[in-house]
């Protein structure tokens, strides 16, 4: 296998190939990207190396602007309408075996409604390739998981990624359904940030009721609402009003101070920050806090307007490692463009 597939963003896709070309070239191999603005993906052409190793041997988690990816042969553009099946299994036949067929479709209003065709026709083509021996039995255990990526009724690719190592639901896109009694829709930044870097089997004891957490740049309080759904105690930093009926639970104090300078009295389990700001400024702040022991947990945004958006994330990212380096701290860092942001990328510092 030659290509990656990589989906993002729609609008980010120069940032998820620059980033893609970073890390290839840093795994050892090499090639270059093919991109459309807007397509909500990147198309990248290995030329010194496979495909199927590097998507082994990359870690998804360390990729911020790539919400999914496999690794495939070229992509199939001229489909013929009455058969698909035979070129798709043609390629399958090259790929490790999989199990089973996810079915995804650019992050895009185009892409979209190709979602009932996609799924139409991976339940065709899954019992076919088990009847050419291409696809192991349902529940199998395997390596590999196939993806079929469809850009329209003629063109698309299929290829695998490892299950250990891309994201678990299709396009890398949570269905979080949007909690009424919420104050913002910003709420669902923190709850999928959760999704994607506290392993679920670790959220009772990492999101556990009675923890202290600072949500700076709190108001109207979406965040603060996950927070105090998990039973947490929060001081909300804002000079805006916070949501009447969160402020009721009594699990909320209230300060209007400056996110900036505020700092809690003593160590807290979390810290959470949503304030738009250059992100060279909230880098300082989460720096500040992480060196201090401030907050065991901190989950903040780096909001991203400018030109230089992979520059700058990496830029941020990287001081905060040199310094918690420097200072002999062990900490991990992981960085995602997630479902729910738009210009900016939401990062999880964990000491
Ligand atoms: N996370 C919130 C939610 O889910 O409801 C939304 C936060 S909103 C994007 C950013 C907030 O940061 C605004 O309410 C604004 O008042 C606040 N803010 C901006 N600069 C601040 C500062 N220096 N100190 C404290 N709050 C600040």
């Amino acid at each position: 296998a030659d290509t990656l597939i990589l989906l993002c963003r729609s609008g980010f896709e120069g940032e998820c190939a620059s980033e893609i070309s970073d890390v290839v070239a840093a795994a050892g191999a090499y090639g270059y990207p093919k991109l459309e603005k807007g397509s909500g993906y990147v198309c990248f052409h290995i030329q010194g190396g496979d495909a199927v190793d590097l998507v082994s041997r990359i870690r998804f988690d360390d990729l911020i602007f790539t919400r999914q990816w496999f690794a495939c042969l070229p992509g199939l553009v001229d489909l013929p309408p009455k058969d698909r099946l035979t070129p798709l299994a043609e390629q399958v036949a090259e790929l490790p075996q999989c199990a089973e067929v996810v079915v995804e479709t650019p992050d895009t209003t185009d892409g979209r409604e190709l979602q009932g065709f996609g799924r139409k026709l991976a339940s065709a083509l899954a019992p076919y390739l088990r009847q050419h021996d291409l696809m192991l039995p349902r529940k199998s255990r395997a390596k590999y998981r196939l993806h079929l990526f469809i850009l329209s009724g003629r063109e698309m690719f299929v290829g695998v990624a490892p299950v250990n190592n891309s994201a678990a639901l299709p396009g890398g896109i949570p269905r979080l359904k949007f909690p009424a009694a919420a104050p913002s829709r910003s709420t669902l930044k923190l709850e999928e940030a959760w999704h994607w870097f506290i392993p679920r089997d670790q959220w009772d004891t990492e999101l556990a009721p009675g923890m202290r957490a600072v949500d700076l740049g709190a108001a109207p309080g979406g965040w603060t609402w996950q927070l105090v759904k998990r039973g947490m105690f929060v001081t909300a930093i804002d000079n805006g009003p916070m949501n009447e009926d969160l402020m009721e639970t009594g699990q909320v104090e209230h300060l209007r101070e400056d996110a900036f300078t505020y700092y809690p009295s003593k160590p807290v389990d979390w810290m959470v920050c949503d304030v738009v700001e250059k992100p060279a400024r909230t880098t300082a702040m989460v720096i500040d806090w992480a060196l201090n022991g401030r907050s065991r947990n901190m989950i903040f945004n780096l909001k991203l307007p400018m030109k230089q958006r992979y520059v700058e994330a990496s830029r941020c990212l990287a001081q905060i490692r040199e310094e918690l380096d420097a200072a002999g701290i062990r900490g991990i860092l992981r960085a995602k463009q997630l479902y729910h942001d738009r210009e900016e990328i939401t990062c999880w510092l964990s000491l």
